[in-house]
């Protein structure tokens, strides 16, 4: 039986019925990615170290883990002991990190097996995977497509059905927009409560790491594993983990449903509203009520973000100057030439005009008009969450204005690719769970459907997805037109 597209919760079955071992389960899955190469996906592939883990799987009993035996696959900006992890740059091409990151190391000691590291938007800067120094990545279901980013690689590989289940991160949507453009599920979770501990920092304020998926329930799986305090993160929450697969089948009945008012939907691509509408409805007849909430300051996330994000980034980058980590330029001069030579030479322009907006928003005389500024917006953008959670459970907007687009069609436009985050910037600006679950399609193109909850509530988030998903079949539906 074929293993591709199948679920981690179906993959488990096998291996517990011995239909397959851990090791067969590998190798299977090793030869799926090969023959998928054209997509992509990877950077680095994990294949003797993985299928080593296999064997050393198959044949102990020290974790009753879900995840135990299952290949996972990275996204190239968790460090990986050993593991090349380039942040798909030029200045990190040939890093191998001396340790591996919180998140990936509690999937691994979880028995999961780390079959490769993804492609990505170079240091996760971008909407569309065409920033990766390794090439773009291919969306599988329409060839010519971006998967979106910058977790594209993650979301390719999970869609295209090679890996069940891959880690993403999410700074201003980079696991929700991927998702919702390749099909999948993914979803950010509350700041805080995935360690950021070996993860290459973007914008540490917003930076936030989490499982993509075929579905839900996978995802609360992979989360269940992910999530802990992390004395080595100061920005770790020190608060109790639940199960997050014990109320995924609670009935939705009475839920309230958050729309937001101030979302312009003629801004929309006419299929995105249209497929919104029927969701709303599905939710009805699941028994949710929905309720209009006014967010007055959403509409000033994405300038905000677009402040702040490269204000720290501006700042976490300054460490790559040619002295302690990655590449360094040949033959400097002095100092002042290896600084410059190495970082011209190793970034691409995406984190280039990020750097000098940063360094420009940070800079004496722009600092309070910029910076501060921002962060003074940002605290009105969570302060009016706040005030909509008093009314709502959740709420509900589509992930993105339109299906995938196609490759290169926003490359001379950095404003028109900044505005793919409109929906999903806010949550990460007031560092608030959200996800993205199929729910629908235009043109054999998937679209989503975002979910945001309020602070540590990605139980209920993953309730309100997974009621979905058991009366609605978007998720089981895959590139090659078959149905799962
Ligand atoms: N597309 C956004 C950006 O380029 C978000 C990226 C992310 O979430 N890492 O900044």
């Amino acid at each position: 039986m074929s293993i591709q597209y199948k679920s981690i919760s179906q993959l488990r079955a096998m291996i517990d019925a011995k239909s397959i071992s851990s090791e067969e389960l590998v190798k299977e899955t090793l030869k799926i990615a090969d023959s998928l190469k054209e997509l992509n996906c990877f950077v680095t592939m994990n294949k003797d170290e993985g299928i080593e883990k296999a064997i050393e799987m198959d044949g102990t009993n020290t974790s009753n883990s879900l995840l135990k035996g299952i290949p996972l696959a990275q996204k190239d900006l968790f460090c990986t002991e050993g593991l090349r992890t380039t942040c798909s740059s030029k200045i990190l091409a040939d890093f191998v990190p001396p340790y591996t990151a919180t998140a990936v190391e509690k999937l691994e000691n979880a028995g999961s097996i780390t079959i490769g590291k993804t492609n990505m938007d170079e240091f996760a800067m971008g909407s569309s995977n065409e920033t990766s120094f390794f090439g773009n990545v291919h969306n599988p279901w329409k060839k010519g497509y971006v998967p979106g980013g910058s977790s594209g690689g993650s979301a390719a590989a999970v869609a295209a059905g090679i890996v069940p289940a891959a880690t993403g991160t999410d700074t201003g949507g980079s696991i929700r927009q991927p998702a919702a453009h390749c099909g999948i599920t993914g979803i950010k979770p509350t700041y805080g409560r995935v360690s950021r501990w070996g993860m290459i920092a973007f914008a540490s304020s917003l930076d936030q790491a989490g499982p993509m998926a075929r579905t839900a329930e996978d995802c609360a799986i992979m989360l269940n594993e992910m999530c802990s305090h992390d004395t080595k993160d100061t920005t770790s929450l020190d608060e109790e983990i639940p199960d997050f697969t014990s109320d995924l089948s609670t009935s939705i009945k009475g839920l309230k449903i958050g729309i937001v008012k101030e979302f312009d939907l003629s801004m929309l691509d006419t299929n995105v509203v249209k497929v919104f509408e029927e969701s709303k409805k599905h939710y009805e007849s699941l028994g949710a009520e929905f309720v209009e909430i006014s967010l007055p300051n959403i509409s000033l996330s994405v300038p905000t973000y677009y402040v702040v994000a490269p204000a720290e980034c501006s700042s976490n980058l300054s460490r790559f100057d040619g002295v302690k980590f990655g590449r360094r330029c040949e033959d400097p001069k002095n100092l002042e030439d290896l600084y410059i030579r190495t970082r011209s030479e190793g970034f691409g322009d995406e984190v280039k005009r990020r750097i000098l907006i940063g360094s420009y928003v940070l800079s004496a005389g722009f600092y309070d008009a910029y910076y501060k500024k921002a962060q003074q917006v940002r605290r009105l953008i969570k302060n009016d969450f706040d005030s909509a959670f008093e009314k709502v459970d959740v709420i509900m907007s589509p992930t993105t204005r339109g299906a995938a687009f196609g490759a290169g069609s926003k490359g001379d436009d950095p404003i028109q690719m900044y505005l793919e985050d409109l929906f999903t910037i806010p949550a990460n600006l007031a560092g608030l769970p959200a996800l993205s679950i199929p729910n629908g399609m235009e043109d054999n193109k998937p679209i989503g459907l975002q979910l945001i909850g309020n602070f540590l509530q990605e139980s209920k988030l993953l309730q309100v997805a997974h009621n979905f998903q058991i009366s609605t079949d978007w998720h089981l539906k895959r590139p090659d037109g078959e149905i799962n």
